[in-house]
């Protein structure tokens, strides 16, 4: 019975842990795919955040910076025409440069921003050059001044046409040759001119103190942190191939300036993104290097030059662990929410797991109670006759052997009417166990009703039935009941019938009544068995007393 039980919940528990983990696993799956898409919807979300307001950063700085380059073009046309005034009037070209010498010196000094302003003639000697240091401006003495004919900007500049604009790009000043200390980073601007007979006659160049330029790229890295990036930046300046004018470390400024920095680019440090950028106008992107939004500093001629291409770039960086920051909220958050899910979906798996058990359960035990008395916990006469029709389907098919006891309480009725009706019902289940102890497992014993008991053995031989239910007898009456103390004598009269092939049920169940019967008109506490050949005549084979 108690391995009938272990089994009976070791099959529940597989059931319940099934029910489990197929309302648990599903409804984890789907709401973690939910909750999972949100998450990367909020994320892109936030770096999208981040990106808008990089960009809108780098493209201040952008802005700011092409509005002075107006205010340059519009201070070199200013000297040109100042040049070309002077020029018309004058007769020698010495005239000239003492003409406008002094309205330089004093442009000079209030601008602020030119380091030199020249002019130089057709040759490439300088032939006017006004320095500014320190604060002070002053004119270059006429032995100080020097042939420029092979550099770069000098070349380029008188190979356009006059009126036009030369722009160099942004690079550090070189003097006698050499890389000038500390670094003075310069662009140039030159506007070729003309002689009083209007052919090209040298040009007028400023350079213009990159240091300014740079400033205001420096300025926007005070600019206020973005809220959720707890501090954002640094803002790079790079220049069209690639190399950093402005980085976070110094050493990696100026890269194409000097040999043994050749290497040092952004081009090179991050080929990935250099790809991307060099070729986006402005936007921003999410690397394993980090962040990077970015903005494209259009070439400040690019309305009268289209090929000139971009000036450089403004990026603003954001490494990766601070990316890792930013979305640290998200991310904590995706956990938390992930644990809520899990334990949700637990408990729902839990009860629904719990309920379903428990509906089984209950009509386990209806189906149980259905066939079950409910005195005696035995089979009932319904359960009885289901496995008899089982056992019986067994033996025509396969053979072998089926017999029925139905054993009947002798005198109940005195029993009942002499110590009541509970002492009635008790005596019946102390019967149930005593039957029960003196059967195998295998045998079926029921409460055929009142106070008959129906027994279904099958495998034995016709006195072998006989035996078992003499056996019962003797058990029933050595068993002693006591019941609020009188003993009571019970005793049960018994009737074995025999199952042939096809038999019909009703005859087997009529045939044992009449054994039962047999024994009852013989005295009652015996057996009486059918013949061997199960045909006529009934006899005890084995009366007892
Ligand atoms: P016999 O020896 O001829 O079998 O006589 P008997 O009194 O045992 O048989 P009878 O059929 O005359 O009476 C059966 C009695 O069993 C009648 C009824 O009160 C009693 N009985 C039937 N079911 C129950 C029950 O569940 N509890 C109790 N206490 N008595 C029951
Ligand atoms: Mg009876
Ligand atoms: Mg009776």
């Amino acid at each position: 019975m108690d391995n009938k039980v272990e089994i009976c919940s070791r099959q529940e528990t597989i059931s319940f842990i099934k029910t489990f983990m197929a309302v648990f696993v599903p409804l984890l799956v789907f709401l973690m795919m939910f909750h999972l898409t949100i998450y990367h919807g909020k994320k892109k979300q936030a770096l999208q955040s981040l990106g808008n307001f990089e960009v809108h950063r780098a493209s201040v700085v952008v802005e700011t910076l092409l509005e002075h380059f107006d205010w340059i073009f519009a201070d070199l046309n200013f000297v040109a025409n100042k040049y070309l005034a002077a020029s018309l009037v004058a007769t020698h070209q010495d005239l000239v440069l003492v003409d406008i010498e002094k309205d330089l010196l004093l442009f000079s000094r209030e601008k602020k921003i030119y380091d030199q302003i020249r002019i130089i003639d057709s040759e490439g000697r300088e032939q006017l050059r006004i320095n500014y240091n320190g604060g002070a401006a002053y004119t270059v003495p006429a032995k100080e001044l020097q042939d420029k004919s092979l550099r770069y900007y000098f070349k380029d500049c008188m190979a356009l046409e006059s009126g036009n604009i030369y722009l160099s790009p942004l690079d550090l000043n070189i003097e006698h040759g050499e890389v000038e200390v500390p670094f003075k980073p310069i662009i140039r601007i030159g506007r070729p001119v003309l002689d009083r007979h209007g052919r090209k006659s040298g040009m007028v160049l400023l350079n213009y103190l990159g240091s300014d330029f740079i400033s205001h790229v420096s300025d926007e890295l005070a600019y206020p942190h973005h809220d959720d990036l707890v501090g954002s930046g640094p803002t790079m300046l790079v220049n069209a191939e690639g190399y950093w004018l402005v980085a976070p470390d110094k050493e990696d400024e100026w890269g194409f300036m000097f040999a043994h920095r050749k290497g040092r680019s952004f081009a090179n440090r991050y080929p990935l993104e250099w790809a991307h950028i060099s070729t986006e106008k402005n936007g921003h992107l999410l690397t394993t290097n980090g962040f990077f939004a970015f903005a494209t500093i259009q070439h400040p001629l690019a309305a009268f030059i289209p090929e000139a291409g971009s000036f450089g770039k403004v990026i603003s960086f954001v490494s990766a662990e601070r990316i890792e920051r930013i979305i640290y909220r998200e991310k904590a958050l995706f956990y938390l929410l992930s644990v809520v899910l899990l334990s949700f979906s637990a408990i729902v798996a839990l009860l629904v797991a719990t309920l379903v058990a428990s509906k089984k359960r209950y009509e386990l035990e209806l189906a149980h109670s259905v066939l079950t008395d409910p005195l005696t916990g035995l089979v009932n006469r319904r359960g009885f006759q289901l496995r008899m029709e089982q056992e019986a389907r067994r033996v025509d098919r396969y053979g072998g052997r089926m017999f029925v006891i139905l054993g009947d309480i002798d005198h109940f009725k005195n029993i009942n009417d002499a110590h009541g009706h509970d002492a009635g019902d008790f005596i019946l289940k102390k019967l149930a166990g005593t039957l029960t102890a003196s059967l195998r497992s295998t045998d079926v014993l029921c409460r055929w009703g009142g106070e008959e008991f129906m027994i279904l053995m099958s495998g034995y031989t016709q006195e072998d039935g006989a035996r078992v239910a003499e056996k019962l007898r003797q058990a029933v009456e050595e068993e002693i009941v006591w019941h609020n103390n009188p003993r009571i004598m019970v005793t049960m009269s018994f009737g074995v019938c025999i199952y042939r092939k096809k038999m019909n049920m009703e005859e087997l169940l009529k045939c044992s009544n009449e054994m039962v019967a047999t024994s009852k008109t013989n005295g009652g506490n015996q057996v009486t068995a059918e013949n061997h050949d199960g045909v006529s005549g009934k006899s005890a084979i084995m009366p007892s007393r």
